[in-house]
């Protein structure tokens, strides 16, 4: 540890004079470019399975080929097939629920929000025992496990959002506040489903959740996308869903349990399941329609070790046309994620105009589906076009920092692979810093393409540029980034814009281009930690 603080320091001191200096090797210029044509009106707002659509992927995979890629599928394709399927459930349904000498029914969208994500035309399940197992978790790393000793099959759970370790803020139960991937609600629903479960319903607190119910309801009412799986969704529990914090009161009543002093003994070791004894009862139809997108896939092949893999990756897509603002319906997607394919472009026209080849192959992926819930990149974390145990790692790029040269990077999710080591050596390097995130309980890492990857056991970094601006007031970065989320975000004005700082973002993506051309030059395996959740998957990948 001690030699490693003084080479380090040397590094520090020995180039710190030059790296202020330093042209980028990644090229902003690229990076303006390709925002300026994919956020422009003319592609609507990329809106998958669109004609928007077809237009900007052969946009991204005519600069691919134009900065020296090869096509990355068998037969000189670029585009791997992404089947999705869009599932609307029926609103007219509610969930019933009776006890002894009890019932009520909770009400669609206002007290309950449920859908199916199987491919049937009608969902049912009929007077299914509620249990209530807490978080809803089992982990082998940490000790915990919700389920042991309860039988849920064909049963629907009531469970927490979150995790303990946000619940009682102990840094010794999980990461503390910062979130695992146990807490987020995905996790819940493929837990149950694991377990055998008919049903599986979150209770919403804002806090925990990190959103408001309104966002519960606009998200998972209405049409919802879906990759189109292999089994047709068959390995899901049949409902999956959320309840607001007062229909859990009502129901737990009526069960004659205190939910509150329940929820407080969920999130101490040792607790244990609680039947409930309180039947839930839910029918509706589904509409289920199916359509087709596409990852853009280029490679620039290795030389010695061409069969090992470092990724770079972006989502090309966006909202498409949009509710209008100021008459404005196109949600033009300029900051997301148009910048973070003209970084994925940018890194490739870096490493294809390198002096020299690399050992390893290097891959760019353009996905899609991103906002519709990491789809893309989570068809192809099942559907791998290069092997998993030979894909060394890899760093995803969701909305590049353009407010300015900052003095920092932030690492998303910090503290879980040893991919951090390698970037902070080179942000050290250039004079820089890195500050944690702002909000880790709010689960960011868990919240980009990345995180597909992750899952799967490949090591992903998800970095980007800081708020702390050089040359500007204190708060300068961090004010610029509230207004962005609080107006732009997700916003028909999230547009091009001459003022965006592309130098700035070019060298924070030089740090991801050092990261990547030494990991494609080393015979190494960086692996996750071994207190992160996905270093089983990826050891048993690896054996
Ligand atoms: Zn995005």
């Amino acid at each position: 540890m001690k030699t490693f603080t003084t080479s380090l320091l040397c590094l520090v001191l020995s180039t710190t004079a030059y790296a202020a200096t330093e042209k980028p090797v990644v090229d902003g210029r690229i990076i303006r470019e390709v925002i300026k044509e994919i956020s422009s009106d003319a592609y609507e707002g990329r809106g998958p399975a669109t004609p928007a659509e077809d237009k900007t992927i052969a946009y991204i995979s005519q600069q691919f080929q134009a900065h020296g890629l090869k096509p990355g599928l068998p037969g000189g394709q670029w585009y791997q097939d992404v089947p999705t399927v869009t599932i609307t459930a029926d609103p007219a349904m509610k969930l019933h629920v009776e006890s002894k000498g009890n019932a009520f029914d909770l009400a669609y969208s206002t007290d309950v929000v449920l859908w199916t994500k199987r491919q049937e035309k009608h969902t049912e399940i009929k007077a299914a025992d509620l249990v209530y197992v807490g978080y809803g978790i089992k982990a082998p790393e940490w000790g915990w496990d919700d389920y042991a000793g309860q039988d849920v099959k064909g049963k629907i759970v009531v469970i927490e959002v979150n995790d303990p370790g946000y619940a009682t803020g102990d840094p010794k139960l999980f990461s503390g506040r910062t979130m695992t991937y146990y807490g987020r609600w995905t996790y819940k629903y493929e837990e149950a489903a694991r377990q055998g479960a008919a049903g599986a319903i979150i209770v919403h607190e804002t806090g925990a959740a990190a959103y408001p119910w309104t966002v519960v309801q606009s998200s998972n009412t209405g049409a919802k996308r879906d990759i189109d799986r292999d089994n047709k969704g068959m390995d899901r529990v049949s409902v999956e869903g959320w309840m607001t914090g007062e229909s859990a009161v009502k129901i737990f009543s009526a069960a004659d349990q205190d939910y509150a002093a329940l929820k407080k003994s969920a999130s101490t070791r040792g607790f244990k399941s609680v039947p409930l004894k309180v039947q839930g009862s839910v029918a509706f139809d589904n509409m289920i329609t199916t359509s087709k997108s596409h990852n853009v896939i280029g490679i620039l092949p290795g030389t010695s070790h061409a069969d090992e893999y470092f990724l770079y990756t972006a989502h090309w897509d966006h909202l498409g046309h949009c509710p209008p603002v100021k008459g404005d319906d196109i949600c033009n997607g300029a900051v997301d994620n148009a910048s973070g394919v003209g970084g994925v472009i940018a890194l490739a026209e870096a490493f294809a105009h390198g002096k020299k080849k690399t050992q390893r192959s290097v891959v760019f992926i353009a996905l899609t589906l991103e906002e519709s819930g990491l789809l893309g990149s989570e068809w192809y974390g099942t559907h791998p076009v290069f092997p998993l145990p030979k894909t060394v790692g890899g760093i995803n790029m969701d909305s590049l920092q353009m407010i300015g040269p900052a003095r920092d990077m932030i690492v998303t999710g910090a503290g879980k692979s040893e991919l951090e080591p390698i970037f902070a050596k080179y942000v050290i390097a250039a004079g820089r810093t890195i500050s944690p995130e702002d909000h880790p309980e709010a689960g960011h890492f868990f919240r980009s393409d990345h995180f597909s990857f992750a899952k799967v056991g490949v090591p992903m970094l998800d970095a980007s540029g800081g708020l702390n601006i050089i040359g500007a007031r204190p708060r300068y970065g961090r004010q610029q980034q509230e207004d962005y989320t609080a107006l732009h975000y997700h916003q028909p004005s999230d547009e091009f814009n001459e003022d965006m700082d592309f130098m700035s973002a070019a060298k924070d993506l030089d740090l991801f281009y050092k990261v990547g051309l030494e990991l494609a030059n080393t015979r190494t395996w960086p692996n996750w930690y071994k207190s992160a959740e996905f270093r089983m998957v990826r050891d048993a990948s690896l054996r």
